[in-house]
């Protein structure tokens, strides 16, 4: 804008010089002149200028012209014909002059619209930057919940808390993380018990249909992963050929995540959502990492109980160890004493086990050991508890059972000994057992003097030439 104001000026103090000029030469009255200066500035002020300006130069012309002409004097031919070529020249740089500014007002406008997308794109670059940001944090917020999940489901070694806890945060990272609402979402939990896949936990599904229909589904979802070891992610299973489609059917999108240790498939988490294409590729992701952490929770949970249960039983003869047995003693005096009723104990000895081993060797008599064990648990009760007291004694406790019906038990067991056919090696070997039954609250109601009862009993059935049961 500057330059334009000081172009005007100079073609302005040019035409004024060539007017005072021709004045001078003409030697007349100025007058006259200087209104012919004045008109120059109108002819200029009439072109395109600043608004501000064209009006302030258009009021002081208008002035000074009908100040200086008044009153009009006469003009002569010379003074004519100079001020009209003045005039032309002036009017001739003016309108090259507007001509040259358009251009340039043109190279302007297309510098501000080069100037405005500049500042377009770097402010969507922006935006694009800070939506990056925002996902960043969001992966960030996402990375940081299953880091959270992931430490509250390492802190248990229990086999239903864990499982309790996976199915929380599992609800909690789809609601929040994923926000999907939890109506849409089934979800279970199969786990390996007991050489059978079991569901141990689940979420959305109706439990009673559930149960009735347990091993139908479990066979549906197992038979759905096949051999594979890696998840699979089915976003419509309307497309997916199942052959237990009237069990699957009530699921559109499915995520199934197998859990493995050692090649062995131990688990599966099932997802599965009430409409077609529900989780996004980063959806999976999490849940995948999530479902990593779920395995090496229920690995951990599964070796513990392992172990716990190797602490309790008998290596040899599978039983429960002697440490086992008097903890589930005083348990159950505890709980015949809380609700009536009574309890037998039946300590047995094997007969002359010394020479079994000197005769027949010491694997002849870990043969005979673990047989016994098979013929004691194969002649009580689930409820009962059969143990490894000592090197060759056995203790039964026998919950609900008063002293005749344990003895009656008991002879049982002497008799089924009696008369097994043990052989090692093709050797035939003759085994006896010598017993003593002992009965809550009858005979003792302290866990320590009980089993030095039925221990006595034992001792005197051993008095008394072996092979026998005697009571207390
Ligand atoms: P009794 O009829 O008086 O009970 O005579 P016994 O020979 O059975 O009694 P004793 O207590 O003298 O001998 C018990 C034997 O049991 C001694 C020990 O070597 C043997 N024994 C203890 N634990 C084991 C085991 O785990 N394996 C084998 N093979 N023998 C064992
Ligand atoms: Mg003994
Ligand atoms: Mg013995």
């Amino acid at each position: 804008m500057k330059i334009k104001i000081q172009f005007f000026w100079v073609i302005y103090a040019v035409s004024l010089a060539a007017v005072y000029g021709l004045n001078i030469w003409l030697k007349r009255p100025e007058g006259n002149l200087s209104a012919a200066g004045l008109g120059i500035l109108i002819l200029m002020a009439r072109r395109e200028y600043d608004r501000w300006y064209q009006r302030v130069s258009f009021i002081l012309a208008l002035a000074a012209v009908a100040v200086m002409f008044y009153p009009l004097k006469q003009l002569s031919p010379q003074i004519a014909v100079g001020l009209a070529l003045i005039f032309c020249a002036v009017y001739f740089f003016n309108s090259s002059f507007a001509f040259y500014l358009k251009e340039l007002s043109g190279a302007e406008k297309k510098l501000i619209e080069r100037r405005n997308g500049l500042k377009e794109a770097k402010e969507g670059k922006l935006s694009q930057a800070q939506l990056e940001d925002d996902n960043f944090e969001k992966e960030i917020k996402d990375i940081r919940s299953l880091y959270d999940a992931a430490k509250e489901l390492g802190s248990s070694l229990n086999h239903g808390e864990t499982m309790e806890r996976t199915s929380e945060v599992l609800k909690k990272i789809l609601k929040n993380n994923f926000k999907i609402p939890l109506e849409e979402i089934n979800f279970l939990i199969i786990f390996k018990k007991e050489y059978e896949y079991k569901i141990v936990q689940s979420f959305g599904y109706d439990e009673e249909q559930l149960k009735e229909n347990e091993k139908v589904f479990v066979n549906a979802v197992l038979k759905m992963g096949g051999k594979n070891q890696t998840h699979l992610y089915v976003p419509d299973m309307t497309k997916y050929p199942s052959e237990s489609g009237q069990v699957m059917a009530m699921n559109k999108s499915v995520i199934y995540i197998p859990f493995f240790a050692e090649k062995k498939l131990l688990g599966v988490l099932f997802i599965s959502g009430s409409r077609v294409d529900m989780f996004d590729p980063k959806q999976i992701d999490s849940i995948r990492i999530l479902s990593n952490q779920i395995a090496l929770s229920l690995e951990k949970v599964h070796l513990y109980e392992e172990v716990e249960k190797l602490s309790e039983t008998d290596s040899l003869t599978t039983l429960y160890v002697h440490r086992y047995f008097q903890e589930k003693l005083e348990n159950e005096i505890k709980r015949t004493a809380r609700y009536g009723g009574k309890l037998s104990l039946v300590l047995g000895d094997i007969d002359h086990f010394k020479l079994v081993n000197d005769t027949y060797g010491h694997l002849a008599g870990d043969y005979i050991l673990k047989t016994i064990a098979i013929i004691l648990k194969n002649h009580t009760n689930q409820v009962d508890t059969v143990a490894r007291y000592g090197g060759e004694e056995f203790v039964i406790v026998l919950p609900d059972h008063d002293k005749e019906h344990a003895h009656a038990k008991a002879v049982k067991i002497r008799k089924e000994i009696e008369k097994y056919p043990f052989k090692y090696t093709d050797i035939p070997i003759k085994i006896t057992m010598s017993m003593g039954v002992a009965e809550y609250p009858g005979d003792a109601i302290a866990r320590r003097s009980l089993i030095d009862k039925a221990d006595k009993a034992l001792y005197r059935a051993k008095e008394e030439g072996r092979n026998r049961v005697i009571r207390a």
